[in-house]
C-alpha cells in the first residue's frame, strides 16, 4: 500500500508543432522531442557533444512551464531528475559519457526500483575523443544496469525515440537512455516534431520503501523484477518502428548483410549495395536469438556499430561459419568513429586503406585566450622549479600546452586535488594541485577536504573565472558580482574553502599581481606546511567589456 503526498500542478496548453520539418541537430532534436513530451524538469552537466541540449531547454524553459538548470555535477543532474520521475512527472537529464562515471552509483542503483514517471537519461559518447578524455561506449552501462537504451541515426529519429522514450519509461518503469555518439548529436537532418502534450500529471511523492529502500532483501527481489523484465524490453525494441529489418541478400548465392545501428544506419543506406540484406538494431537489450537468425542466414555479416565492437563480439560467438566483419577482424579501424572508405573497402572485400597522407598541414592546438590572465599565471609557473602539478579538466588544462606545458597531467574532474594527496603522502613537498572553479564545485571539494583531515603539506591553485568557460560559459555557484542579476553571487567561495580548515586562503588578481608576484606568492606557499589554497580570481574574458579589444600577453612582457 503506498501512501502520497499530492502536489497539484497546473495543466499546460503549448502547441509548437511546426508544419514543415526543420534542419536541426540531434542534441535540439533530443530538447524540442523534450519539452513536447511534457517534461517538469530537465537538469544537465555540460560537455561535448551533449551542451546542446540544455542549451536550447533553457531557451525555452519559461514558455513550457520546465524547471531546467546547470547541475553541480552529473551525480545531482541525475538525482533531481529520478526525483521528479519517482513522483510521475517526466524529466530529462543529459551529459557526456564521460559523466556517466560520476552519476553511475546514482543511476545503477536506481534501475531496480525504476520510476513512475518518464526518465530519460542522454549520454554523449565521443568514439573519436574529439573533446573528451576517453572513448567509453554507454552500451556498457546499459548493459550493467538493465536500462533500455535507444540509438538514433540521425536527427529526426533523436527526436522521435526521446519522445517515445518517456513513454517506455513509463511503461516498464525504467529509466531510459538514448545514446549520442558526436556526429550524430551535432549531425543536422530535417525534424518534423509532433503536436506537444498539453497536460501534465499532478507530482506525487510516493511513500514506498518496500520498493525505493533498496536494502539487501528488498535489491534481490527488484533485480529477479529486472532480469524478467529484459525479455519484454527486448519484444519491444524488435517490434518498435525503430528496427529494420530486409532481407534482399537473401535471393544471391553468396549471401551477405549489414548489421548496423546508430550512425552506421546512414552509413549503410548510402554505401552498402541494394542486394545486401540489412538489420538495424534499434538499442538494447536487442534480443540474442533475432541476432543469431540474421547471421547465420547469411555466408557474410559486415557490422557497422559507432564505439566498442559490442554487437560485433556477440554476432561472433553464434556466427557458425559466417564470417563476420568489423573492427575485431580488422576490416574497420579498431579506435575511432566509422570510415565511408573503409566501409567501401569492406564492401569490396579489398585491405583496410592505410589512413590518408599527412597534408602537412600544420598542427593546431587549443589555444588560451590572448588577454586571459591565466597566460601570467602559467609564464610563473614555468619559471619555479622542482614542483609537482597535477591538473584538471577545463580551461585551465590549456596550461599543459605549448608554449607553457607547466602541467604534469589531467586525469577526471576534481583529480588535481586527490593526485596532489597522494604526492603528498608520499613526502613530495612541493605540491601544486591546479584546478577551475567549476570543476572544484563538481568534484575538487572532497579531495580538499580530506587533504585538510590528513594534514597534508600542499598547495591549491584554485583559478576562479567565474565560469565553466571551456564548454562554453555556463554559470557556477559564485558568478562574479558584475554578472546579470539570475547569476549573480550565490555562495563565497573563500569563505566555504576557509569553512574546511585550510590553513590559508590567498586571493590574488593575475593582471594587479603580474607574473613575479605569482612566482613570489607560489613559491612561498611551499615554505608553509599544511594546505594552503591561492585564489586567482579574474573573471573569463569572453563575460569582460573590452576584452576582446585589449593587448594580448606576451612572454616577453613577464613582468606585467
Ligand atoms: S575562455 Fe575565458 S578562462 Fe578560458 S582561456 Fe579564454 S578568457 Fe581564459
Amino acid at each position: 500500500m503506498s501512501r502520497s503526498l499530492a502536489v497539484t500542478v497546473a495543466e499546460r496548453e503549448i502547441d509548437q508543432t511546426t508544419s514543415s520539418s526543420e534542419v536541426i541537430s540531434a542534441d535540439e532534436a533530443v530538447a524540442f522531442a523534450a519539452l513536447d513530451a511534457g517534461i517538469a524538469y530537465s537538469s544537465a552537466y555540460p560537455g561535448t557533444p551533449t551542451t546542446d541540449i540544455q542549451e536550447t531547454i533553457l531557451k525555452h524553459a519559461d514558455l513550457n512551464q520546465v524547471k531546467a538548470l546547470w547541475s553541480i555535477n552529473e551525480k545531482v543532474a541525475y538525482e533531481s531528475a529520478l526525483a521528479v520521475a519517482i513522483g510521475g512527472q517526466r524529466a530529462l537529464v543529459s551529459m557526456k559519457q564521460v559523466g556517466l562515471n560520476v552519476a553511475a552509483d546514482a543511476f545503477m542503483n536506481s534501475c531496480p526500483a525504476g520510476v513512475n514517471g518518464g526518465l530519460v537519461l542522454v549520454v554523449g559518447d565521443e568514439p573519436a575523443c574529439h573533446s573528451s578524455q576517453n572513448k567509453q561506449d554507454t552500451r556498457h552501462y546499459r548493459n550493467l544496469s538493465g536500462a533500455v537504451l535507444l540509438e538514433p541515426s540521425d536527427s529526426q529519429e533523436a527526436y522521435d525515440m526521446t519522445r517515445e522514450a518517456f513513454a517506455v519509461s513509463e511503461r516498464f518503469s525504467l529509466p531510459v537512455i538514448i545514446r549520442l555518439t558526436t556526429r550524430t548529436a551535432y549531425g543536422c537532418t530535417p525534424v518534423l516534431r509532433r503536436k506537444a502534450r498539453n497536460s501534465r500529471p499532478a507530482f506525487s511523492w510516493p511513500k514506498q520503501p518496500e520498493r525505493f529502500f533498496i536494502v539487501p532483501q528488498v535489491s534481490r527481489r527488484l533485480f529477479k523484477r529486472l532480469l524478467e523484465r529484459q525479455v519484454e524490453l527486448g519484444d519491444w525494441l524488435v517490434k518498435s518502428s525503430y528496427t529494420v529489418r530486409r532481407l534482399d541478400g537473401l535471393q544471391a548465392r553468396y549471401r551477405r548483410g549489414v548489421l548496423c545501428t546508430g550512425i552506421g544506419y546512414p552509413l549503410a543506406k548510402e554505401n552498402v549495395p541494394h542486394n545486401w540484406s540489412l538489420l538495424k538494431v534499434a538499442g538494447e537489450p536487442f534480443p540474442d536469438d533475432l541476432l543469431s537468425e540474421f547471421v547465420r542466414q547469411h555466408d557474410e555479416v559486415l557490422v557497422l556499430e559507432e564505439g566498442d565492437p559490442l554487437l560485433e563480439a556477440r554476432v561472433r560467438h553464434v556466427s557458425k561459419g559466417t564470417k563476420v566483419r568489423g573492427r575485431l577482424s580488422d576490416d574497420l579501424t579498431q579506435f575511432g568513429e566509422l570510415q565511408v572508405r573503409e566501409i567501401c573497402a569492406a564492401i569490396e572485400g579489398t585491405p583496410r586503406p592505410l589512413p590518408p597522407p599527412n597534408t602537412d598541414l600544420p598542427t593546431r592546438l587549443p589555444e588560451i585566450c590572448k588577454p586571459c590572465g591565466y597566460h601570467k599565471v602559467f609564464a610563473a609557473l614555468k619559471e619555479i622549479p622542482d614542483i609537482a602539478t597535477p591538473s584538471d579538466i577545463g580551461c585551465n588544462s590549456l596550461g599543459g600546452m605549448p608554449p607553457y606545458s607547466v602541467m604534469d597531467g589531467v586525469w577526471a574532474m576534481g583529480s588535481s586535488i586527490g593526485v596532489a594527496c597522494g604526492l603528498a603522502a608520499m613526502g613530495h613537498s612541493r605540491v601544486l594541485a591546479i584546478i577551475g572553479d567549476s570543476t572544484f564545485y563538481h568534484a575538487g571539494l572532497p579531495p580538499l577536504i580530506e587533504a585538510v583531515q590528513e594534514g597534508y603539506r600542499l598547495t591549491v591553485l584554485l583559478l576562479d573565472n567565474g565560469t565553466a568557460a571551456m564548454t562554453g560559459g555556463q554559470p557556477v555557484p559564485h558568478h562574479f558580482d558584475s554578472a546579470p542579476a539570475p547569476l549573480a553571487r550565490k555562495i563565497d567561495l573563500a569563505l566555504l574553502i576557509k569553512a574546511i580548515g585550510v590553513r590559508s586562503c590567498t586571493t590574488f588578481d593575475p593582471h594587479v599581481l603580474g607574473v613575479m608576484g605569482i612566482r613570489e606568492l607560489v613559491s612561498s606557499s611551499f615554505e608553509v606546511p599544511g594546505v594552503k589554497v591561492l585564489l586567482y580570481r579574474s573573471q573569463c574574458g569572453l563575460f569582460t567589456p573590452g576584452y576582446h579589444t585589449s593587448e594580448p600577453f606576451s612572454l616577453k612582457q613577464k613582468g606585467g
